[in-house]
C-alpha cells in the first residue's frame, strides 16, 4: 500500500470506527467464540505476494470483529472499563501517524514537553500539591514495578544494581492481601521475593490496611533482622475497591524511613471529584502514585499516569546512559526515558490532551459521577430483593453481590453458573471476585457512553438470570 491510499482508507475506517461505536450497543458484550475459533480462520502461512486492502478490510471484519470483547460497549460492567473517547482515538491516531520515538528529549521535543505540561495539568485536576513531578508510564504495573525497584535501590544506598542482592538481610515490602498481583509480579522481577512480601491484615469497612498491625510487622522485622524496604498502598483495589487508610500508614512508612507507593489504578481518575478525595486524605505524603487515564479517565490504553514527589529517586534508580543516548550541550532537559523501565516510549501525552481539552475536566466529572450514583442506585434495588446479598458496599462505582436464595447451600457454584449464564446472554458483562474465599459477583459502571437506562438494565438481566436458573 502507498501513502497516496492512505486518505481514502483512512476515511473508510474512521467512518466504520463512528458506525462501531455508535451501534456497540447492539451488540453482545462479551465475544461468543469458542477457544480456537479465530485461530483456524487465520491461515497458517503468511502471504507471499501483497494482499490488496479490500481482502484484508473483509476478513477484518469477518475473521476478527466476531471474537472481540467489545470494551467500549456501554454495558461492558466487568473488570475495570479501558475507555476509547473519540478525541483520544483521533489523539492516538495523530501519535501514530507521526510514530515519534519520544525516549529522549532531542528524539521529541514536543511530546517530552507536552508530557511535562500534561502530567502538571493532571497533577493540579488530582488536587496534588505542587512539587510532585509525573510521567506517563505505559501501564499502573510498570510503575509498581520502577516503584519497587526505587525501594530496593534506595533501601540499599543505591548499591543493589551494581551488586545484587546476593548475601544481604532480606528486604521486606508490605502491603494488604487486597493490592493488584501487579505487585507481586513487581517483587519477583526486583529479586525481593514472594517470601518478603509481607501481607499486613486489613480491618473495616474499606477493607484497607490496619496500621497497628503495619506497625507491628516493621518492628517484628527490624527485631529479627530483616530489612524494611517499602509500603504498598492500595486506594481502590481490582476486587472490591479496597482502600487503605492512607494518612495513617504513610505516617508510618515516614516515621520507619521507608518509601511509599500508593496504588490508584482505577479509582485515581475519581480524585478529578473533591467529594471523592477523602478515601485518599494524606496521599501528599506518597513518595510515588500511580493511576491510569487509560481506565476511567476516557484516555484510551495505554496511558499510566505516575507521579513522585523526588523524580531523582527513580533516576537514581533507573538512568543510563551511554554515549548513543547522550544528549551534549543541552540543560535543564527532561529523558523521560530515565524515568521509566523500557528505553522507547509513545507519544502518549497526546491524546491525554486531546481528552482534557475537548471534556474539560467538568465533562469528565459529570461522566464519573453518574457512574457513581447510578451504580449506587442499582445496588440499592439489589440490596432490596431478599433473594440477593450485598457482600461489599459500593466503593465509588464497584460494589459486590451473591445471589442467596433460600434452601441452596452451594453458593459459590450458584454464583459462578450465574456470572457465566449473564455472559453467554451477552446483555452485559460481569466478573467475579473471592471475598474472604468466598465467590461474588462485581459490579461497576465506568463505560464513558454508558446511560442510566443501561444500569437499569442490569437489574433486570441480573435478577431474571438469576431466578431462572434456581
Ligand atoms: N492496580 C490495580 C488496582 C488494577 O485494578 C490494575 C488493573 O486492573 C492494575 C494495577 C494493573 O494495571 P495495568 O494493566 O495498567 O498494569
Amino acid at each position: 500500500m502507498k501513502w497516496d491510499e492512505f486518505s481514502d482508507w483512512g476515511k473508510k475506517i474512521a467512518e466504520w470506527a463512528q458506525d462501531y461505536h455508535l451501534t456497540v450497543g447492539d451488540k453482545p458484550v462479551r465475544a461468543q467464540t469458542e477457544p480456537g475459533d479465530i485461530l483456524d480462520a487465520l491461515p497458517e502461512q503468511p502471504p507471499e505476494q501483497p494482499q490488496a486492502m479490500e481482502d484484508i478490510f473483509r476478513d477484518f471484519e469477518a475473521i476478527v470483529m466476531p471474537g472481540i470483547t467489545h470494551w467500549q460497549h456501554p454495558r461492558f460492567f466487568a473488570y475495570f472499563n479501558s475507555n476509547a473517547s473519540a478525541p483520544s482515538v483521533l489523539g492516538e491516531f495523530l501519535a501514530s501517524a507521526l510514530a515519534p520515538q519520544c525516549m529522549l528529549w532531542q528524539t521529541s521535543p514536543a511530546a517530552t514537553e507536552m508530557e511535562t505540561r500534561m502530567m502538571d495539568w493532571l497533577r493540579q485536576a488530582l488536587g496534588l500539591p505542587q512539587g510532585f513531578a509525573g510521567v506517563i508510564q505505559d501501564s499502573a504495573s510498570s510503575a509498581t514495578l520502577a516503584a519497587v525497584l526505587t525501594m530496593r535501590e534506595k533501601a540499599l544506598n543505591w548499591q543493589g544494581n551494581q551488586h545484587g542482592l546476593f548475601r544481604r538481610k532480606p528486604l521486606r515490602i508490605y502491603c494488604s492481601a487486597e493490592v493488584h498481583t501487579s505487585v507481586d509480579r513487581a517483587i519477583w522481577i526486583a529479586g525481593i521475593g514472594q517470601d518478603n512480601l509481607v501481607r499486613v491484615p486489613i480491618k473495616g469497612g474499606w477493607r484497607g490496611m490496619d496500621p497497628d498491625a503495619l506497625e507491628g510487622a516493621i518492628q517484628s522485622d527490624l527485631d529479627s533482622d530483616c530489612h524494611p524496604a517499602g509500603v504498598i498502598l492500595c486506594v481502590g483495589g481490582t476486587g472490591t475497591g479496597a482502600t487503605d487508610p492512607v494518612n495513617e500508614c504513610l505516617k508510618i512508612a515516614q516515621k520507619h524511613g521507608l518509601y511509599s507507593h500508593v496504588d490508584a489504578a482505577w479509582a485515581g481518575s475519581a480524585m478529578i471529584c473533591p467529594e471523592y478525595r477523602h478515601y485518599w486524605s494524606g496521599v501528599d505524603q506518597a513518595d510515588s502514585i500511580v493511576f491510569n487515564p487509560h481506565k476511567w479517565l476516557g484516555v484510551q490504553f495505554d496511558c499510566c499516569a505516575h507521579f513522585l514527589k523526588d523524580p531523582d529517586d527513580l533516576v537514581q534508580t533507573l538512568a543510563i546512559s551511554p554515549e548513543f543516548l547522550k544528549t551534549h550541550g543541552k540543560d535543564g532537559i527532561i529523558n523521560y526515558s530515565e524515568w521509566s523501565v523500557p528505553l522507547g516510549r509513545r507519544f502518549r501525552a497526546l491524546k491525554l490532551w486531546f481528552v482534557m481539552r475537548a471534556y474539560g475536566l467538568e465533562g469528565l466529572r459529570e461522566r464519573l459521577r453518574n457512574h457513581v450514583n447510578w451504580s449506587v442506585g442499582l445496588h440499592d434495588r439489589l440490596a432490596a430483593e431478599p433473594d440477593f446479598q450485598i457482600v461489599t458496599p459500593p466503593m465509588w462505582s464497584l460494589w459486590t453481590f451473591r445471589y442467596a436464595p433460600e434452601g441452596n447451600p452451594d453458593l459459590d457454584d450458584l454464583n459462578l453458573r450465574l456470572v457465566n449464564a449473564i455472559n453467554d446472554d451477552g446483555r452485559i458483562y460481569l466478573t467475579q471476585t473471592r471475598v474472604d474465599e468466598d465467590l461474588a459477583i462485581r459490579f461497576q459502571a465506568g463505560q464513558f457512553e454508558t446511560t442510566e437506562n443501561d444500569v437499569r438494565m442490569a437489574y433486570d438481566v441480573i435478577t431474571d438470570i438469576a431466578r431462572s436458573l434456581s
